[in-house]
């Protein structure tokens, strides 16, 4: 029982695939000029200790759905979980933590919120059922790590970062901990450019530094401009964060015990990203597409037994962390999270490439999906708001089924969109009614392709008429089996929290206003 290894899942929100130093392909930060503002040492000697994937991908490009992924193993028409905030975990769908925490793992989870009684998004989700403590500072970790080792239990660990989401170079950890220096210098140089009050240090909270970033950006007149100062502050805070905060993560999981007998697993839920849109405008953050940009995320692997360091550059996806737990600890998936026969569609263990073994099948494909929407919108009167867009990722292409107004929002400036999300959450959190999701893949307005080797940005997606190629039908047919059985999880209780407590967390994120 004791050998057993511990397990670490840490997400570093919002880490983006380029954002470290051991990335390949840098072409995104090379064209804003942020190659040499990226410093991350203390990441790049993990990287270079562990298995890196330089090609994983995330199921969502936002935080609740990706985590719903990344915790249960399946794909969102699989787990339930389609909307950033509106539907629940099924309780059918059964989390790692409920299925380690059944083994003998003391399962426990890390919330650093800036009032520890807030409901938190993942919690009310349900995407952390089964985790068995939370604590909400790391060094609680020493404790409990110890005492879970003189007990003989292994520990089954998820640590949730947001030190590098928005707003950047802030955190609450960064502010419980007298980290600010940077923030402030930041702060001080934008509010004197563009002729802005500076934050009151002594109100200082993420709701506040989301508006003054919002500020700043409102006062750019060009979206180049604004993607310019986003990009290159995110690219700060990277920086930072490897200087500041790594190494105390790395320090309290020695002193835990949770280092030298762990498996641990780095990866970003999902990445940050520049987005071109139907009008040529641009903007830099997460969320509203399903483009390589804001899917791919950096995946780490840290003390696999009888593995060296190495590199892969073969597609894999952050639902496959599930099974690859589950094969190391000789847990049969059908068991443990029920023989739906969904798993022949969902995450793979991640084993056999690390071990240079062939599939027993065609290379898994990657899934995601985005959905947006108002409870009011039929497919006759879309409401402006709509999106709801699945794509497929395989063998060097990608299909996007898109429904919505337009392929890329129509949104005028990062002002607009956040502006627009808000309203549409507002109204979500207000009503009982549920959103209406279209199912029939019939009726997919629009359809694209794209050659990734040809077009790496999908800046030109080709439209389905267009001499569509063997691959892309063939993952038109992989779309259509996996949404045969899609299902949706029960919409978030709302009666047992204070919606305006919610909100001021997502307000803080910079998902309302
Ligand atoms: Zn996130």
């Amino acid at each position: 029982m004791t050998n057993r290894p511990n397990i670490v899942f840490i997400t570093i929100d919002a880490w983006r695939y380029d954002a470290f130093g051991p990335a390949p392909d840098k072409h995104w930060l090379d064209r804003y000029g942020l190659s040499s503002k990226l410093h991350t040492p203390n990441l790049d000697r993990f990287a270079a200790e562990s298995v890196y994937f330089t090609q994983a991908l995330a199921s969502a490009p936002h935080t609740t759905v990706s985590h719903a992924s990344i915790m249960t193993g399946l794909f969102p028409p699989q787990h339930g979980v389609r909307s950033f905030f509106y539907e629940r975990l099924p309780m059918e769908v059964k989390t790692l933590a409920e299925v380690l925490g059944e083994a003998g793992y003391l399962t426990v989870t890390l919330r650093e919120a800036e009032d520890p009684g807030e409901p938190g998004i993942l919690q009310k989700v349900d995407v952390l059922r089964g985790f068995e403590a939370t604590i909400n500072d790391l060094r609680h970790l020493t404790t409990l790590g110890q005492q879970a080792m003189a007990d003989g239990r292994p520990v089954f660990a998820f640590l949730h970062l947001w030190d590098i989401h928005a707003p950047y170079l802030y955190s609450n950890w960064a502010k419980q901990n007298g980290c600010l220096d940077a923030l402030w210098l930041k702060v001080s140089s934008l509010a004197e450019k563009w002729g802005i009050d500076p934050p009151e240090p002594s109100l200082l909270s993420e709701k506040i530094m989301m508006d003054f970033q919002r500020r700043v950006a409102e006062r750019i007149p060009d979206v180049v401009g604004r993607i310019e100062m986003l990009f290159d502050w995110y690219v700060e805070g990277v920086t930072w964060f490897d200087r500041h905060r790594w190494p105390v993560v790395e320090n309290i999981l020695k002193e835990s015990g949770l280092w030298e007998n762990a498996i641990i697993f780095v990866y970003g839920d999902h990445g940050e990203g520049v987005h071109p849109d139907g009008h040529g405008i641009k903007v830099f953050n997460h969320g509203q597409s399903l483009l390589d940009d804001v899917l791919r995320v950096p995946l780490l692997v840290h003390g696999l037994p009888d593995t060296t360091p190495k590199i892969i550059d073969e597609q894999v996806s952050l639902v496959d962390l599930v099974p690859t737990v589950l094969k190391l600890l000789g847990i049969d998936p059908s068991e443990s999270l029920g023989d739906s026969g969904l798993h022949e569609l969902g995450g793979h263990s991640l084993l056999p490439r690390v071990n240079g073994q062939a599939y027993d099948r065609p290379p898994p494909l990657h899934f995601a999906e985005l959905c947006q929407g108002g409870p009011d919108f039929t497919l006759a009167q879309p409401s402006p708001q709509y999106l709801y867009q699945r794509c497929v990722r395989g063998n060097g292409y990608k299909l996007l089924c898109h429904d919505g107004p337009v392929l890329m929002q129509r949104y005028s400036s990062w002002q607009d969109r956040i502006h627009r999300l808000g309203r549409k959450l507002v109204r979500k959190l207000g009503q009982a009614q549920e959103p209406h999701f279209i199912e029939d893949r019939a009726t997919c307005r629009q359809l694209y392709w794209t050659d990734l080797q040809a077009d790496p940005d999908e800046l030109e997606p080709h439209h389905w008429q267009q001499d569509v190629p063997a691959e892309a039908i063939d993952l038109r047919a992989a779309v259509e089996t996996l949404y045969q059985s899609a299902i949706r999880g029960p919409a978030i209780d709302t009666s047992d929290f204070d919606e305006s407590a919610v909100l001021q967390r997502l307000a803080a994120l910079g998902y309302v206003e």
